[in-house]
């Protein structure tokens, strides 16, 4: 369905410079029948039931008026006009397109019309010519209750008046005055019915322009905020998550239910010697040395399940669902190993020829509650001992590795 490409400015567009002919431009008129379209067949096909009821009713009044004809009379209500409109009926439940379902209605109008003219103008009851007033009727039915399309409505309308001026002169009994008065008042009656038409259509047309204006104007500012919520979210150095986003992300953890059966690990991280660092570099080497852990650390993270967040200053945290404390430990020692490999050189370090950082590790039990705040504290005690250990080092360290003297494995909740 062409309902794309319609933009606030081409409705303004539209709505400034009116649309007397009751026609939006190709992609804007594609997208109001795609969303009006199903709802006025419906309408049309509710409003064509009761109305034929109402049709069929007036079989009394042809049997009062035109009693010498009223087999015919039921030939052309029940017989022709009734199938027909019931296989309208059928056709707009199948939700056609717009020019099918307005000009169905509009040949529907030509038709009963038809009959009406044929019945008073073969009968030969004197009283047939009051029958034709319900020629009023049929027209401003379709005019203004059902709002065929201005066009469809005015090319019927045309025809109608057409066939009755040149039919009722044939009407039994029927003088020139009368004629004249007859076609008169059915003219004038179907002009104030189509301008109200053409007002009607032109109405619901710009209420839903304005409808549609405010429907994308509230897309867009939904698309805008999500991008702003994006960005309010990262870290705008380094681009890594920011608390808010650590705060979110360990909300899901815990509505997911999944910390209730797996472990999660925190990991703390601290460059070494970052102050010395931006002292001697200066800041923007300092900013670029954060650039560097920060891509570090993600690139030795699972993507789309753990989360690097950028707490402040040169401090970093890593959050790993669903990890054990030695998968912990072991990642933590793969990414201080790899930004060792960065060899970015820090002259000024007492500890290290290059930027070097520590790791604190702590996990929360699967049975334990998830206390975001006491599993971040346990990752910071345990950095506090990285530092303390001589930095350079994740603690607590890998079963067997160089620092593995107490092992004090740390956990948390
Ligand atoms: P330690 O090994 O004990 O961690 O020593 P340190 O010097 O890294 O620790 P300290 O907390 O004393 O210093 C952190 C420094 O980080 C202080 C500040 O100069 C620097 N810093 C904090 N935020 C930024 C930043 O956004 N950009 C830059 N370039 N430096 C920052
Ligand atoms: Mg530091
Ligand atoms: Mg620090």
């Amino acid at each position: 369905m062409p309902t794309t490409g319609v933009t606030i400015a081409d409705i303004d567009r539209v709505l400034e410079r009116g649309f007397p002919q009751l026609r939006f431009p190709a992609a804007l008129e594609a997208r109001f029948e795609a969303d009006t379209g199903a709802k006025r067949s419906r309408f049309l096909l509710f409003s064509g039931i009761i109305t034929f009821g109402i049709f069929d009713l007036f079989i009394f009044r042809d049997r009062l008026l035109l009693s010498d004809i009223f087999e015919t009379a039921l030939i052309y209500r029940l017989g022709i006009i009734t199938p027909l409109a019931l296989a309208s009926f059928v056709v707009l439940w199948t939700n056609p397109r717009p020019w099918i379902r307005e000009s169905m209605e509009a040949v529907l109008t030509v038709l009963i019309a038809a009959g009406l003219l044929y019945l008073v103008t073969t009968s030969r009851s004197p009283m047939a010519m009051h029958a034709h007033y319900s020629m009023l009727l049929i027209l401003v039915f379709p005019n203004i209750i059902q709002r065929v399309r201005f066009w469809y409505a005015l090319s019927a309308s045309a025809i109608v008046i057409t066939m009755y001026a040149f039919g009722i002169p044939h009407i039994l009994l029927m003088q020139a005055p009368i004629v004249f008065g007859a076609v008169l008042l059915l003219t004038t009656t179907t002009m104030l019915s189509l301008i109200a038409n053409w007002m009607l259509e032109r109405d619901e047309r710009r209420e839903y322009l304005v409808g549609l204006r405010e429907k994308l104007r509230a897309q867009n500012l939904m698309v805008a905020n999500e991008a702003l919520s994006a960005i309010s979210m990262l870290d705008p150095l380094t681009g890594l998550a920011n608390r808010r986003r650590l705060e979110q992300f360990v909300d899901t953890l815990v509505g997911s239910g999944r910390s209730a059966t797996k472990p999660i690990v925190f990991m703390m991280l601290d460059i070494d010697h970052f102050k010395r660092f931006n002292d001697h570099y200066g800041h923007q080497a300092g900013d670029n040395c954060l650039k560097m852990v920060a891509e570090t650390l993600e690139r030795n993270l699972r993507v789309g399940s753990d989360l690097a967040v950028r707490l402040g200053g040169e401090e970093f945290l890593a959050v790993l669902p669903e990890s054990t404390l030695f998968d912990g430990v072991q990642i933590a020692e793969r990414i201080r190993a790899d930004v060792e490999r960065q060899a970015v050189q820090h002259d000024n370090s007492p500890t290290a020829p290059v930027v070097t950082v520590s790791i604190g590790v702590a996990v929360v039990k699967p049975d334990g509650r998830l206390s975001f705040a006491e599993a971040t504290m346990a990752a910071d005690e345990a950095l506090y001992v990285a530092k303390q250990q001589g930095r350079n080092r994740v603690w607590p360290p890998l079963a067997g590795s160089e620092n593995d003297e107490r092992h004090p494995a740390r956990h948390a909740g």
